[in-house]
């Protein structure tokens, strides 16, 4: 038996891991499993190129809790270590590893949920345990060893019996970490971080239906019949999946493999995903990985399930937030890449060049999924576009690459159900819809019931008028309107129609300049100057004679300040409206011409209810007044 130190130059390194990453205790397991997936896998690639005269079988690590004996293992099948390596990779490698990781994050415990996704190694098995012991049987022609090592930089090194091939590590757990002694946790932390690890994870073991056992049945004398019960057979719980289908070539996958999985990744997920892409490069940087589309809804907070960030199957993070781009982040799934460096703080990795390159990459791959789809099936993406507009149109806001390329598939839904792409709407509308000034103006409606009269006033003149109402497009236009050329939109109800698309100048009004100033004088005594701005047009006789508007460039600026940016100080400014009076219509020259004040005013208030009606702001006390004042007027 050898003893020895471990070469110890931050004083005591032991009581610093322990301290260390306080709250991020957990990943030793993580660390420890990894360790034992590597080994077995390097024993693969030894025994295929022939370096490694031994068999490989099918080899899995075991994880197994002695609960009165206080002791976690982790057991695998790998290569195992003999003295000298045990001396080398363990006194020395990691040793030094841990100590430089130590050394260079010690100030940083802040960063605690950063530095657990680079790992600490094997000691961070001492995060949990007061005394480690490694047996260990080398696939060389070596006796096996015993290393134990109690949390001091002392160790013993000895003989061991061990016969078969791999390494045991038992954590002898230290008092206040006894969770990680419970079956629930240690399941849970299997779960999280080695759900799809490439070697099988046996944790225990489960009862099962023998499949070679076919239940007799039989008669009895009576004609009953009783079927035997099942066979049950004992067989390991292995509580990972080590194909997982992102690790699978896209051509070997059918639609129904990833809507599996989709469901492997989010149990707890009853819908379908709308769509998925396969991510799978390996030059300039190695990534893959699968992301879905689930159905949006327009509230931007509530996207719960998130990409789940692994390197070479082992769990990290399921925040990726400077790795993709941010309007992915509402997607689903997985991204796999062990070149995204994860030692570092969140605003290095977004000027990290790799990360860079994987973050563009990924942009172009869904680009270029949007538009196939787009291409190949239109019907179908036309369908999906409710469900899927928030991400694009977020994405054309946030990246300028993926603005271009989305001209090719965003998609400007009509009242009536149409769908134009951008340049298929301008098609249409251009001869119709530019007004005096050469300018094409593009109407738009929020919603179809409450801009009910505004939509058809629009459908009368046979102009087309887009739906547009996620909760950010007002940015979209404005966007929109600066990128392309004499374009502007406007929501129907911003201003009369004539007005939303100037025609022309010359409206020949039937009042006088007199009549005009008396008018407009009785109006602004009558209606509360606090709340609408009295604007007397000239307008067709057949039009509403009363209207209510507001104007596109003060809703859109409180709107754009509600979902973040716009100007500032729009979203505090009060409701204000117009109010279009129509002076070439009946009712408003006999409002003029009726001879009492009182019965002026009652005109006046009638028209003016009647037209926040049509725009549902007419509510409470207000819409009471209205309905006697209106049975007043008909009995
Ligand atoms: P890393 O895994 O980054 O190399 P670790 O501190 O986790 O650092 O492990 C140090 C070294 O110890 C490994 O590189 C490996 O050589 C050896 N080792 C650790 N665990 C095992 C194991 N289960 N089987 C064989 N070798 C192991
Ligand atoms: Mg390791």
């Amino acid at each position: 038996m050898t003893k020895g130190n471990i070469n110890v130059s931050v004083e005591n390194i032991f009581p610093l891991i322990k301290k260390f990453l306080y709250s991020d205790h957990e990943i030793f397991l993580r660390e420890l499993i990894s360790n034992a997936t590597d080994a077995t896998m390097k024993l693969k690639h030894l025994t295929n190129i022939g370096e490694a005269k031994v068999e490989y079988g099918n080899p899995k690590i075991e994880v197994k809790i002695d609960k009165d004996a206080k002791k976690l293992h982790i057991i695998d099948q790998g290569l195992g270590m003999t003295t000298e390596e045990v001396e080398k990779y363990i006194n020395e490698v990691a040793f030094s590893g841990a100590e430089e990781f130590l050394d260079k994050y010690k100030d940083k415990v802040d960063d605690a949920g950063i530095i657990g996704h680079f790992g600490l190694g094997f000691y961070s098995a001492f995060m949990v345990a007061d005394k480690v012991e490694i047996i260990t049987k080398s696939f060389k022609d070596e006796p096996a060893a015993h290393w134990t090592c109690d949390g001091s930089p002392e160790f013993t090194l000895e003989a061991s019996d061990k016969t078969e091939r791999g390494t045991e590590i038992i954590l002898h757990i230290s008092e206040g970490e006894e969770e990680f002694l419970e079956e629930g946790r240690i399941r849970e932390l299997l779960t999280k971080y080695n759900k799809f690890m490439p070697i099988p994870i046996k944790f225990g073991t489960k009862e099962i239906n023998d499949p070679d056992f076919t239940p007799k049945t039989t008669k009895d004398k009576d004609g009953k019949e009783t079927t035997e019960p099942h066979k049950q057979i004992t067989v390991d719980n292995i509580i990972n999946n080590p194909n997982p289908a992102w690790t699978k070539q896209p051509a070997d996958l059918e639609d129904q493999d990833y809507k599996d999985f989709y469901r492997e990744l989010y149990p707890m997920q009853f819908e379908e995903p709308l769509f998925n892409i396969h991510l799978n490069v390996d030059y300039p940087f190695n990534l893959t990985g699968i992301l879905y589309f689930p159905k949006m809804t327009n509230d931007l907070n509530i996207q719960k399930d998130k990409i789940q960030l692994y390197q070479n199957q082992v769990f990290v993070t399921d925040n990726v937030e400077g790795i993709v781009p941010e309007f992915l982040t509402m997607l689903r799934g997985v991204i796999d890449s062990p070149d995204i460096p994860l030692n570092v703080s969140r605003s290095y990795l977004q000027a990290d060049g790799a990360v860079k390159k994987i973050s563009s990459y990924i942009t172009r791959k869904i680009a270029d999924k949007l538009k196939s789809l787009f291409n190949n099936n239109r019907e179908d993406f036309e369908k999906k576009w409710n469900d899927i507009k928030i991400v694009i149109e977020y994405g054309m806001l946030s990246e300028e690459k993926f603005f271009e390329k989305a001209d090719a598939f965003a998609l400007y839904p009509t009242v009536d159900g149409k769908y134009y792409t951008f340049e298929e709407l301008t098609n249409a509308i251009k001869a119709k819809q530019t007004d005096k000034d050469d300018k094409m103006v593009i109407l738009y409606a929020s919603n179809k019931d409450e801009q009910h009269s505004y939509i058809e006033a629009a459908k009368d003149k046979n102009y087309e008028v887009l739906l547009l109402d996620s909760p950010i497009v007002s940015h979209l236009m404005q966007k929109l309107e600066t990128t392309k050329e004499n374009i502007s939109f406007a929501r129907v109800d911003a201003d009369h129609i004539d007005n939303l698309i100037k025609k022309d100048d010359t409206k020949i009004s039937k009042l006088s300049e007199e009549e005009k100033t008396k008018l407009d004088e009785l109006l602004k005594e009558v209606v509360p100057s606090e709340k609408f701005m009295v604007q007397l047009e000239a307008m067709d006789s057949n039009a509403a004679p009363f209207m209510i508007t507001q104007p596109e460039f003060m809703r859109r600026m409180k709107e754009m300040q509600q979902t973040g940016g716009g100007m500032f100080g729009m979203g505090n400014m009060p409701e204000m409206y117009n109010l279009v009076v129509n002076t070439n219509h009946e009712l408003v020259n006999d409002i003029l011409n009726t001879k009492t004040r009182k019965k002026q005013e009652r005109l006046i208030n009638q028209s003016l209810d009647l037209a926040r009606l049509s725009q549902g702001l007419l509510k409470g006390e207000e819409l009471t007044n209205f309905i006697k004042r209106s049975y007043d007027m008909i009995k």
